[in-house]
């Protein structure tokens, strides 16, 4: 057996790790180049948000309304944010063109993570097969771990874990918030991060909480610096995690 069926048939099984070897190329020279960028349901982190209305030179704001469906989810705090695809019979997404994504160096983590997809155990498994995705039949060998630094997957990861952080723990409560407010605060502070920056600077949020110079400097200009105030703000806020320190009411101590 060569390395492509072999690694193919162990493809087939889930729960494969970092160490797993794969077949795989995607480019112009493919068949089916491009066709996975349409009539496909793919769900937004913040982190990918941010890299994307990068990519696009826009606010925040204006990205969420162009290129997103917000579905809130019964009893959850966070929504599904999910990247609209366009309105025709082909549903392709609106960022894919004759030679490729044209967001390529942003495109979200689903996006990179194509062919394959993780579980919540942070095993892997392939999402498709060689018959629609014609790289699976492609020579290249790869193995996962490299194939996903290859991807661009460090920042993504990074980002994701400090996410997963608020997810897991929400994942097993069904919230009783009734205050329409709190899922309007807390949707802002993942998504809308220009949003976000406007209310840390513009509302009492400097005078309430302890926030070091060097940081407030670097959230100015940074959205990831920005994106990590936000997720430790909903940290504190929502878990009861100790990450900020209220000036007024405790100087020096964490907040109860
Ligand atoms: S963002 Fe780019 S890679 Fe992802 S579906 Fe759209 S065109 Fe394809
Ligand atoms: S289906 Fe697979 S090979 Fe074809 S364009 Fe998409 S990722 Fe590349």
């Amino acid at each position: 057996m060569n390395l492509q069926s072999q690694e193919y048939e162990q493809g087939k099984r889930s729960k494969m790790t970092p160490e797993h070897l794969f077949t795989f190329r995607c480019g112009p020279g493919v068949s089916c180049y491009t066709q996975c960028c349409q009539d496909v349901s793919i769900v937004l982190t913040p982190y990918d948000v941010v890299r994307m209305k990068m990519a696009l030179g826009m606010s925040s704001d204006t990205f969420l309304e162009k290129y997103t469906v917000v579905i809130p989810k019964k009893g959850k705090l966070i929504p599904l944010v999910i990247l609209k695809m366009r309105e025709d019979k082909d549903k392709k997404c609106p960022f894919v063109t004759e030679t490729g994504c044209s967001i390529y160096e942003h495109r979200p983590w689903p996006c990179r993570m194509y062919p394959l997809d993780m579980d919540d155990d942070g095993t892997f498994r392939f999402i498709s097969d060689a018959l629609r995705c014609k790289g699976l039949a492609e020579k290249d060998p790869w193995r996962i771990g490299d194939w996903l630094v290859d991807q661009g997957m460090v920042p993504y990861d990074r980002m994701n874990t400090l996410f997963a952080g608020i997810t897991v723990p929400l994942q097993s409560q069904d919230l009783d918030i009734d205050n329409p407010r709190i899922f309007q605060m807390t949707f802002m502070a993942l998504y809308n991060i220009d949003k976000f920056r406007e209310f840390v600077f513009r509302s009492s949020f400097l005078d309430r909480f302890e926030v070091e110079k060097e940081r407030i400097e670097k959230i100015k200009r940074n959205d990831e610096e920005l994106l990590r105030l936000a997720f430790d703000w909903i940290k504190f806020g929502v878990l009861g995690q100790k990450l900020f320190w209220i000036k007024d009411k405790e100087p020096g101590g964490p907040t109860e």
